[in-house]
């Protein structure tokens, strides 16, 4: 089979070396890709949201599938471009894509289907939203509809801080289109995890379980990222349950609406005292949870999506390594808000040769012969092992490895729970 995945980060890298060991397959490129993807297949030099010129290559090249890691080519229709051009594209459709796309869309699909969620109100008024966030009190969260890049979502403690997210986001569209409705919701407490599903249209197949870290600093502090780290499996949570009350109910739902989900749904969800409750659907795997989960996959990935683009899950069946693995992401000093770029990352190969270890790139370029970090998130290690504690301490003696002396990472990933 040939295979082009479709992004440029950590998850891709990933998602390209699961692939690179598929005795299926004889060909894989990376658009836009890394110098990490570079080690296992070979990049193309195409943007993620060029849609034309992806479908030209695939065409060109022969592409049995295409994989798309990040949901902004899902959102903008890639899968519905390709499906046109009769080439398989593991994903699901525009119209399937709004499960990411739009909170209102998703909250409302949850009350149709009977998933629990937190309770809500979309808006269009910013006075109409303020006089709501008056009469429900803080704590309260505010959410952009649309696509904010991972920013879009305000869990504000007082009314003060609710008014101003909904200021922020109708008053100055911050976030453009994306924030000129919001949804305002029920504040709910407890452990998050994020739930994975391989999904056909109709059938299911658990794909793991993570928690991320989205703070920047230790204990949980600091400003929002993209992820800072993650671990698989979550001490304690069942997935069988969860993959009834949050997947399939969706699946039929959507289903029923006559837009098949197809592709990976990614439920987050908060563990309250009264029940997991969803947050929000992804349509895609997170980053750094791909590269936390995928390393504990035993069964070969690729014909696995094959048949969920095929409708073909029924006959399918994933083997799951035993033990667990942590993954922490290194990052660009000053990330979120200003990383600097241009420090030397350095020879990776110490690191990777860790027994247990990998070292997957994200916001890397080569300069010279010399691997230079050129994003935000710049490498995530993955450290897998018999048990959580030991995942762990093999993820951090491999992160040690990394002669990258600015690189910034959290020392607590997976810390808390065997009560470090
Ligand atoms: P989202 O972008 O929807 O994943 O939200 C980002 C983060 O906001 C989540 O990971 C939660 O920590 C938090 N969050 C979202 N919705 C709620 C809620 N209803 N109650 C409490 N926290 C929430």
């Amino acid at each position: 089979m040939r295979v082009l995945i479709v992004g440029s980060g950590g998850r891709e890298h990933a998602l390209a070396w699961a692939l690179s060991a598929s005795p299926l397959l004889t060909k894989l490129w990376v658009a836009p890709g890394n110098p990490g993807t570079a080690l296992v297949a070979e990049n193309v030099n195409i943007a993620t949201l060029d849609t034309d010129r992806l479908v030209q290559f695939a065409r060109e090249h022969d592409v049995d599938l295409v994989v798309p890691g990040p949901e902004a080519p899902l959102v903008a229709g890639l899968t519905d471009a390709m499906a046109q051009a009769g080439i398989r594209c593991f994903g699901p459709t525009a119209a399937a894509a709004q499960l990411e796309g739009s909170k209102a869309f998703t909250k409302q699909l949850c009350d149709e289907a009977g998933i629990p969620t937190a309770r809500w109100e979309r808006f269009t008024d910013p006075d109409e939203a303020d006089a709501f966030i008056r009469r429900r009190g803080a704590p309260i969260v505010v959410k952009a509809d649309g696509l904010a890049a991972g920013k879009g979502v305000v869990v504000a403690i007082t009314l003060e801080e609710a008014e101003a997210a909904v200021h922020d986001m109708m008053r100055d569209a911050r976030f453009g289109a994306a924030s000129s409705v919001i949804v305002i919701e029920e504040c709910l407490t407890g452990p998050e995890v994020s739930l994975f599903a391989l999904c056909d249209g109709t059938d299911a197949l658990f794909l793991g379980a993570a928690q991320d870290h989205k703070r920047i600093h230790d204990g949980d502090t600091g400003p929002n990222t993209g992820g800072m780290g993650a671990f698989s499996p979550v001490p304690g949570f069942d997935p069988a349950p969860a993959m009834d009350a949050f997947i399939r109910p969706a699946l039929v739902e959507m289903a029923r609406r006559e837009t098949p989900f197809r592709g990976i749904l990614f439920a987050g969800l908060i563990l309250t005292p009264a029940g997991p409750r969803l947050i929000e659907y992804n349509v895609r795997f997170g980053d750094p949870e791909c590269q936390t989960l995928l390393p504990l996959l035993a069964s070969d990935l690729l014909p696995a999506l094959v048949a969920a683009c095929d409708g073909d899950l029924a006959h399918c069946t994933l083997e799951w390594r035993d033990g667990a693995s942590v993954a922490i992401t290194m990052a660009a000093p000053g990330y979120p808000s200003a990383p600097v770029a241009g420090s030397n990352v350095g020879d990776l190969a110490p690191a990777a040769a860790t027994p247990g270890a990998l070292v997957f790139q994200a916001g890397t370029r080569l300069e010279a012969g010399h691997l230079i970090a050129e994003g935000g998130r710049v490498l995530t290690i993955v450290g897998t092992a018999q048990t959580l504690p030991t995942a762990r301490e093999t993820a951090y003696a491999a992160a040690a490895k990394v002669p990258w002396r600015e690189g910034y990472y959290r020392r607590d990933i997976a810390a808390q729970n065997y009560g470090e």
